[in-house]
């Protein structure tokens, strides 16, 4: 393998979510990684500040997992899961139901959560349809919300830039307002107090549709990719109890929550609210191999399996339950399990609050947000430049020997959940630094 030394190398990957041709100009290539820590082809550690894509929930290259993987992958390099299956598939679906405490009894494997999310809108409609409840169509997200950029997740998305390029993605869907409000909310440690009312939103959607054209409503318990929104006391639990009063399913999209970022094994855990499909994927497997899985109640795959004769979910993946994942799963929930990560996690929480907290008072802060191990900071955006402060923090923390994630003007901050406070420390030391001296 050769390291790109020129512009030209760099010209034939037509980069995700990226300034390409920023990106050209001052590229940043990561070599390696161990732990905490990124190396770059120049040899320069990196301190992982956003655990990857908020996927490295154990630290990179962690030894069982990488073992797992190597293993399986000489011993099962491929197996398909239609009409036959092997026996990791079914082993880790056991151990992820038991995950959940056994709340979800269905385990679909996908392979990001962009499928994720495809597979849960797919799911709830044609579950209604299984009961015989055909015009159950219509998919409710929020404003702000990011679902991944499958069309059915761009549709129930709610942040501009995924939707306004891509024509006029489904029909039938309708948007909650988001719950963010600096006037109200500004500097939450923790879920912020006001707006659980905004959920009520969903009885007037309600009203204008009647349930009985609704299939179900989808949001991120916590939304990260969009900026770190955490949702106002009692929210959930409203939401909850309208889609329950409506027959309307409800789906939390825990790509970014699920497996240990507050603590819990998922978000449902932490707000003690049930939804009734979960939507997977990132550190379900540590980020070491793609992969999704949503979690269904024993009732919907019921609905399938009593309704008339021949009606299955006709639906799936080549590489749904591929052997290799499913190595690095179970070697993850082996992690998760034995090794005390979550009570880790929540041992560095209150230290991570007021680290990050401490920020306030630097210049062009106007918001910051933690709760678990996930913080937001909000900067003021440059005056007809949206997100061009942001970004220049990005790159300057990248040169400064920290990996942080930007969104407009949000900086998102998910390390590892194996961090010590060492890391803690450097992280909103250089963080400090950068904003001090950011125009
Ligand atoms: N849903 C949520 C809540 C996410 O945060 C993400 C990715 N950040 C996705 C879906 C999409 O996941 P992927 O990029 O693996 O398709």
């Amino acid at each position: 393998m050769t390291t790109p030394n020129s512009p030209a190398d760099l010209s034939a990957f037509w980069m995700p979510f990226t300034a390409n041709r920023d990106f050209k100009a001052s590229p940043r290539l990561l070599a390696s990684a161990s732990g905490m820590h990124y190396q770059d082809v120049n040899g320069r550690q990196i301190l992982d500040g956003t655990a990857g894509l908020w996927c490295v929930a154990l630290g990179h290259a962690q030894p069982k997992v990488v073992k797992a993987v190597q293993d399986m992958v000489a011993k099962l390099d491929f197996a398909p899961t239609f009409q036959m299956g092997h026996p990791a598939a079914f082993e880790l679906a056991e151990r992820l139901k038991k995950y959940t405490s056994d709340k979800f009894s269905k385990v679909f494997y996908t392979n990001s959560g962009s499928e994720s999310v495809d597979t849960a809108l797919k799911m709830a409609i044609a579950y209604h349809r299984a009961r015989g409840d055909g015009t159950r169509t219509r998919l409710i997200g929020r404003e702000r919300g990011y679902h991944g950029v499958g069309f059915g997740g761009i549709s129930v998305g709610g942040l501009s830039n995924n939707r306004k390029f891509f024509g006029s993605l489904l029909t039938g869907v309708d948007h909650l307002p988001h719950t963010h409000n600096l006037e109200q909310n500004a500097y939450s440690k923790g879920q912020p107090e006001w707006g659980g009312h905004l959920a009520d939103d969903l009885e007037r959607i309600v009203a204008l549709h009647d349930a009985s054209n609704i299939a179900a409503v989808i949001v991120e318990p916590i939304s990260g990719s969009a900026g770190v929104f955490i949702p106002p006391k009692g929210y959930l639990k409203r939401l909850r109890e309208i889609c329950t009063k409506h027959g309307i399913l409800l789906i939390f999209d825990e790509v970014i929550t699920g497996f240990g970022r507050l603590g819990t094994p998922f978000a449902f855990d932490y707000f003690d609210v049930e939804p009734d499909i979960v939507t997977t994927a990132k550190a379900l497997t540590n980020g070491t191999v793609p992969m999704g899985a949503v979690f269904a109640k024993q009732h919907i795959y019921d609905t399938f399996m009593d309704g008339p004769a021949g009606i299955e979910f006709f639906h799936g993946y080549t590489y749904s339950g591929h052997p290799i994942a499913c190595a690095a799963g179970l070697a993850t929930l082996d992690v998760f399990e034995n090794e005390g990560v979550l009570d880790h996690a929540k041992s560095m929480t209150g230290y991570w609050e007021d680290a990050v907290h401490s920020l306030k008072g630097l210049p062009h802060v106007i918001d910051i947000r933690t709760i678990g191990l996930i913080a937001g900071i909000e900067l003021a955006p440059r005056a007809g430049q949206p997100g061009a402060r942001a970004f220049e923090a990005f790159k300057r923390a990248f040169e400064d020997g920290i990996l942080i994630r930007v969104t407009g003007d949000i900086i998102a901050m998910s390390p590892p959940l194996v961090l010590e406070k060492t890391h803690i420390d450097e992280l909103v030391g250089k963080l400090a630094t950068i904003l001090k001296t950011l125009n």
